[in-house]
């Protein structure tokens, strides 16, 4: 019997997160929790559950919302019957400050902007961390972004949300320290065409997807605490 890996991905009904599901619908081997604010109106997730036999499940999970991912677990819980998370993707996250600079920013946007970007990924981790641990790959993936590398000198523009990444990383260096039974990397999807990304951006959605499933299955334990582009180059904090 094929081994199953069970992959949970927050933001999962548009952009990088719906490619993902899309992508690995494409393995048997693979059970999908796709979250998403609000699965009712997840008409493309919905199309893709109908045709994928069990494999494919629709949760509610808003990831501003304690409650909301707190009956997200115990729902994914029931419907894993025992079976852990292999890969936690905190994938949802927004940029509603566009190219603000330290000088000109809002830092109530600044604040909601983290609430989302690192907010959701310290409290999603923090509920489905006992499902991870359940797992055989033991791992976490905060898409992260190469704006939040002071390492990768990036400029002046997009400086709230750079901050939030920036922030992003650091947790996931702290979460890699703490647990070192678990795998946590920061991952950096590359500039991809989506509703955040543009349509202008460098590659197609599906470009970076496969290069992010493709660094994400070649992990080792050893990579913990580390921060990957889409090419499976490390990318400098
Ligand atoms: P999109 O704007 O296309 O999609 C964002 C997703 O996040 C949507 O599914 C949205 O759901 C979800 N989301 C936003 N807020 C919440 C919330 N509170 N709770 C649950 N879900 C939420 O963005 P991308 O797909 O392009 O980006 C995905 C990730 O990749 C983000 O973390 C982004 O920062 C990162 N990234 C993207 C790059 C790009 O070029 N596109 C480059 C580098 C990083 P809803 O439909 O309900 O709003």
């Amino acid at each position: 019997m094929t081994r199953e890996y069970v992959w949970l991905i927050t933001g999962a009904n548009r952009g990088i997160g719906l490619e993902m599901v899309k992508q690995l619908l494409q393995s048997p081997s693979n059970i999908i929790i796709a979250a998403s604010r609000n699965p009712a109106k997840a008409t493309e997730l919905q199309g893709l559950a109908e045709k994928a036999g069990g494999k494919l499940h629709l949760v509610a999970l808003d990831v501003t919302d304690k409650e909301s991912i707190s009956q997200a677990a115990q729902e994914v819980a029931g419907v894993l019957g025992g079976k852990g998370i292999d890969y936690l993707i905190n994938n949802a996250g927004i940029l509603p400050g566009g190219e603000d600079t330290a000088f000109s920013l809002d830092v109530d946007i600044l604040a909601s902007t983290f609430a989302t970007n690192v907010g959701g990924p310290v409290y999603v981790a923090q509920a489905f961390i006992g499902l991870v641990e359940q797992s055989e790959k033991k791992t976490v993936v905060n898409i992260s972004s190469v704006l939040g590398s002071i390492g990768s000198d990036v400029g002046v523009i997009w400086a709230s949300y750079a901050i939030t990444k920036a922030a992003l990383n650091m947790l996931t260096y702290k979460e890699a320290k703490e647990k070192p039974d678990i795998t946590v990397i920061s991952m950096c999807p590359g500039w991809l065409q989506t509703d955040m990304g543009g349509p202008n951006a460098s590659h197609p959605v599906s470009v970076g997807v496969e290069g992010v499933l493709k660094t994400i299955l070649s992990l080792t334990p050893e990579d913990s605490g580390k921060c990957f582009n889409f090419d499976g180059q490390p990318v400098p904090w």
